[in-house]
């Protein structure tokens, strides 16, 4: 609402991506892209009033989007084809006169140069269409068979009417090359859109959806990671925000699906209101006629962009939680709802609190398998986590996961080889555990010093050796942590630096937290000089007298 009020919500009529099978439209990012090798057709349009047999030559990768043909366009300094801008060619199979036309858009080097001009089957020809005022026809019914659907007269002929679009390519073409219309066929790389969630190839149709415009939204969310406000982690991704918010086209937020929040918007047929309102509407505020509520509803990442605020109390911007974590600190998520989410949370951040909803984006890697793809439950090629809970250990699993995933790099992991992916997780828990039994071995029942009331000359020289490798140890450790190493001291409760006898476990314990629990075993020594328990931090808030032989966790 706030938005539409804003003037950043519109109702749009226009060629969006359309899946067949799931009968819905979808934003850019779900119809995703993919390279495929296809056909590029060549198909000969007969000039009308031209020498027996002249045509041009039209280039197509989807040539049962002809039937929806209006023109054909050559770029205006083509001249090649000066002679015939304003003259008509004849359209095959449809049989309708369409006008040859000059424009821009067109690319000479592509194909013949002669491009054919679809407006409501594809977003390019759409805006050429809108220049140029042509008709639209739809030839194509929402399920991705051939009808003559929206101001196409008969341009669907009766034998090709209720076939399938790719059935129909088939036939299409047989027809062409008996009429000899079909000059060749060569393969062709190009980019193909599926749709995200049924793999179905995307037709682009057009209709009437709601778009949100997202230039306005997109200039602060381009400054903040620009300025560095916000961090995105690994650095490389940073370009890759950029590019798209650069380059962003208006979002739209329709969907033909039953599951979701419906559109806040009612029509009235009477009178042609469009009544917007966050209240339902009984009547039209117009005239008093009957209204119809609008039956789409809105992408699922239109409510997910108020994730970071919405949680918090938001609309009611005076709520106490919205006062006290925002904004928050680090997002942790996966790279490929980078745009999905990521960006449209930090854009709604700045629509709706004027601020970024966090200072820093940690973008893991991803788990696949063997062949390199991705895990999913729809491809059934993941692994159940308890599974290796059982087998293996929480730790084995815990430690196979962070030790395998530097920042963005993914992790391939064998499905049907456990043994292989987290036998090493199990074996180096194994050594750490062992390492615990036997100092507690030889501790038995004697109490253990902190180090620090050690006074230097106690200490033997491999007790000093063993103390400056712990110490580069953890100086490693907090430098690898690179760029997302927390502040100091905010890993694990402990600071960095400072020789402790605890601190490999220590550092170790977001990791493997069953394993160096051992450490907590062993025998608390209170001291003189501190109330407090000393054997397992100089912070743990335990007495030693309640802390006793078995030192909790700080
Ligand atoms: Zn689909
Ligand atoms: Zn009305
Ligand atoms: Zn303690």
């Amino acid at each position: 609402m706030q938005l539409y009020e804003r003037g950043l919500i519109y109702r749009g009529h226009r060629v969006i991506h359309w899946c067949p099978r799931c009968l819905t439209s979808l934003s850019d990012e779900e119809a995703e892209h993919s390279e495929e090798t296809g056909s590029l057709y060549h198909i000969a349009y007969p000039i009308v009033g031209g020498k027996k047999n002249s045509s041009v030559t039209v280039a197509t990768t989807r040539p049962e989007t002809m039937l929806g043909d209006v023109a054909v366009a050559v770029h205006p300094d083509d001249e090649r084809y000066k002679e015939l801008v304003g003259k008509s060619v004849r359209l095959p199979i449809a049989s309708v006169e369409i006008p040859v036309l000059a424009d821009e858009y067109v690319d000479p080097a592509f194909g013949t140069g002669v491009v054919k001009i679809t407006p409501a089957h594809d977003p390019n020809d759409f805006e050429v269409g809108r220049r140029h005022r042509l008709a639209m026809p739809v030839i194509m019914s929402a399920d991705g068979t051939m009808a003559n659907a929206v101001d196409a007269g008969s341009r669907v002929p009766p034998e090709l009417i209720g076939i399938d679009r790719f059935e129909a390519r088939e036939r299409i073409i047989r027809t062409l090359e008996k009429a000899k219309q079909l000059i060749r066929v060569e393969s062709h790389q190009h980019a193909v859109r599926h749709c995200y969630r049924c793999d179905t190839v995307v037709e682009p149709r057009l209709s009437d959806q709601w778009f949100v415009k997202m230039q306005p939204l997109a200039k602060p969310a381009l400054k903040a990671v620009r300025d560095g406000t916000i961090r995105i982690l690994p650095e490389r991704w940073e370009a890759v925000y950029i590019n798209w918010l650069e380059n962003i086209r208006d979002w739209n937020i329709s969907r033909q699906l039953w599951w979701g929040h419906r559109i806040p918007v009612w029509y009235c047929d009477k009178c042609d209101s469009v009544i917007v309102s966050r209240t339902d509407v009984a009547a039209c505020t117009k005239c008093g006629g009957e209204v119809r509520q609008d039956e789409d509803v809105l992408d699922t990442w239109f409510s997910s962009w108020l994730f970071p605020i919405s949680t918090l109390g938001w609309p009611d911007k005076s709520s106490a939680a919205l006062a006290a974590f925002y904004p928050t600190d680090d997002l942790i998520t996966a790279p490929e709802i980078l745009f999905f989410w990521v960006a449209r949370m930090i854009m709604a951040g700045y629509a709706f609190m004027d601020a970024a909803p966090f200072h820093t984006v940690y973008l893991t890697g991803t788990v696949r398998d063997m062949n390199h793809v991705k895990m999913s439950k729809s491809l059934g090629n993941g692994i159940d986590p308890l599974d290796v809970v059982q087998a293996y250990g929480a730790d084995a699993l815990r430690y196979t996961v962070v030790a395998g995933m530097g920042m963005g790099a993914d992790l391939m992991l064998d499905p049907k080889d456990l043994e292989r992916s987290f036998a090493p997780g199990r074996n180096f828990a194994t050594k750490l555990w062992n390492i615990g039994r036997f100092l507690l071995s030889n501790i038995g029942s004697q109490p253990v010093r902190s180090i620090d009331e050690l006074r230097d000359d106690e200490l033997t020289l491999p007790d000093r050796w063993i103390l400056a490798r712990l110490n580069t140890t953890i100086f490693e450790c907090d430098s690898a942590l690179g760029p997302a190493r927390p502040e100091k001291g905010k890993w694990d409760g402990g600071s960095s630096g400072t020789s402790s006898p605890t601190g490999t476990s220590r550092r170790r314990r977001p990791a493997l937290p069953a394993v160096t629990m051992l450490k907590s075993r062993v025998p608390c020594s209170p001291t003189p000089s501190t109330t407090r328990c000393v054997s397992c931090t100089p912070s743990c808030p335990s007495s030693p007298k309640l802390c006793g032989s078995v030192c909790p966790l700080p």
